[in-house]
């Protein structure tokens, strides 16, 4: 991010432009939306600009911008549609500490103006960086259509409210009013009864919620998926727009916790201090503490929080301090990795049923697991397979698998740095040592990938398909 967002205070200061064309006039459309004082110098000012003046919208003042003129302003745009003068205000404004915007010369911009879209006191900023207009006008347009054009008029009502609504508790139980108000109450009101009805739907809904029994914190048991965070189901994805608390999985990607609540706890059970990992129980006990608070938990796991997450415990925990929770499943790492060879988890004539494994209990299968694995066709997804790798192979072969059963190793599957590595049983070690996996691996027992340009790789997989 070149470019760090930030909502200025301008009410009342003072704001220069320099410039009196259709530049001018098309950056203070949107500056006359501020409440700040607008000073504007140009010599030759458009006939829009005199108006704009007479109306007492802004100071005009017929000459250039010269030295003296830039203190105190918070903002200068430079809008002379000339290279040169432009670049004699950049010169001025910074001996006089202001931040300068060159109309379209993003480079010699210490700020940029977004692309807006004002439903006040809402309002969206859009930006590219420069570096796709097109993209930030398309943004602009379909958040137009889509946020109600009364929106601002809510907002408003809603802040004048504030203080009455502060009488609920803070959290949930806040949140919920404003939900209410904002998606249900509110606007049926403004439909049906304009601003008045607003107000009255403010002071019942704010009854109905004082009224009704708080309730109690619950837990959501959230499979987080593979990684990549389109792969998230929107029950997960709602799930974590409403958590006050997030307990996290070490593997749980850095985008995934981006989408949470701004204002929820994030809680990393993958470690304690520095790298030590969070106990079993100390983990159900965060949970159970969190939601005995009253807080919406969101306990989220990679993959399906099913599928060797240790779910089991942490529900006999919650069940036994009676508190409320359902699990939303998720994309597990099989799923995940099989789609990304090409392949099926079973297939008519192939495999009629797949095992998912972990590397560590395969140290106690029993000889009908290994014999039945033997067998040609079998299919198992290996998760956490990493050390178990030569383990595994040499009880296949013991057991007459065929050396050259295709085996193909995942890391990091649906992530940007993923890597495809496939072999063949017999060469499973030391493929799997010499290809030094950093991230998470899933091995794919009897599974190759489709396409040739798949298989051909220990590159990751972008660079293979190139
Ligand atoms: N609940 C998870 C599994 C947790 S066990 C799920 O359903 O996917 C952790 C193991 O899952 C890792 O050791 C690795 O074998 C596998 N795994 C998790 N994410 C993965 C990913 N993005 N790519 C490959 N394997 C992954």
């Amino acid at each position: 991010m070149q470019h760090f967002p930030v909502f200025l205070s301008v009410a009342g200061r003072r704001i220069v432009l320099s410039g009196g064309g259709e530049a001018a006039l098309a950056k203070l459309r949107l500056l006359l939306k501020t409440e700040a004082n607008i000073t504007v110098f140009a010599a030759d000012p458009h006939a829009d600009l005199l108006e704009l003046a007479a109306q007492k919208r802004l100071r005009l003042v017929q000459r250039h911008f010269d030295y003296g003129d830039a203190m105190c302003a918070r903002l200068v745009y430079a809008a002379n549609e000339d290279a040169l003068e432009d670049a004699r205000v950049i010169a001025i404004a910074h001996d006089e500490g202001a931040l300068v915007n060159v109309v379209d010369d993003l480079h010699n911009s210490d700020f940029i103006t977004p692309a807006i879209v004002d439903r006040d006191p809402v309002t969206v900023a859009i930006g590219t960086e420069g570096a796709a207009p097109v993209l930030a006008r398309a943004i602009k347009a379909d958040l137009e259509q889509r946020l109600p054009s009364n929106l601002g008029l809510l907002a408003r009502m809603g802040k004048a409210f504030r203080a009455a609504a502060d009488i609920l508790p803070m959290g949930r139980k806040r949140r919920e009013f404003w939900a209410d108000y904002y998606f249900k109450s509110g606007p049926r009101a403004f439909e049906t009864a304009g601003k008045q009805g607003v107000q009255n739907a403010l002071e019942t809904t704010l009854d109905r919620h004082l009224f009704t029994d708080g309730r109690k914190g619950h837990v959501d048991l959230v499979g987080a998926g593979p990684g990549d965070p389109e792969l998230l189901t929107l029950k997960a994805r709602k799930a974590l727009d409403a958590a006050d608390v997030v307990i996290y999985d070490r593997l749980v990607s850095p985008e995934i916790l981006e989408l949470a609540r701004r204002e929820a706890i994030m809680v990393n059970a993958g470690k304690e201090g520095f790298g030590k990992s969070m106990s079993q129980d100390r983990i159900n006990d965060l949970i159970v503490q969190h939601a005995k608070d009253g807080h919406h938990v969101v306990r989220l796991k990679s993959g399906d929080p099913t599928v060797f997450g240790r779910l089991d415990e942490e529900i006999d925990a919650i069940t036994a301090a009676g508190i409320e929770y359902r699990i939303v499943p998720g994309i597990t790492a099989a799923s995940a990795a099989v789609a990304q060879i090409g392949q099926s988890l079973t297939k008519r004539d192939r495999n009629s049923s797949v095992r998912l494994v972990t590397g560590h209990d395969m140290k106690g299968f029993a000889d009908h697991d290994w014999r039945a694995l033997a067998q040609t066709g079998e299919v198992a997804a290996i998760y956490m397979g990493k050390k178990a790798a030569r383990f595994v192979q040499g009880r296949l072969l013991m057991h007459g698998a065929d050396p050259l059963t295709a085996v193909t190793i995942i890391e990091n599957a649906s992530r940007a740095d993923t890597r495809v590595i496939a072999t063949t049983l017999q060469d499973l070690e030391p493929t799997m040592t010499d290809a030094g996996l950093n991230g998470p691996a899933l091995t794919l027992y009897g599974l190759s990938p489709r396409d040739a340009v798949q298989a051909a790789s220990t590159l990751p997989a972008k660079e293979a398909a190139q």
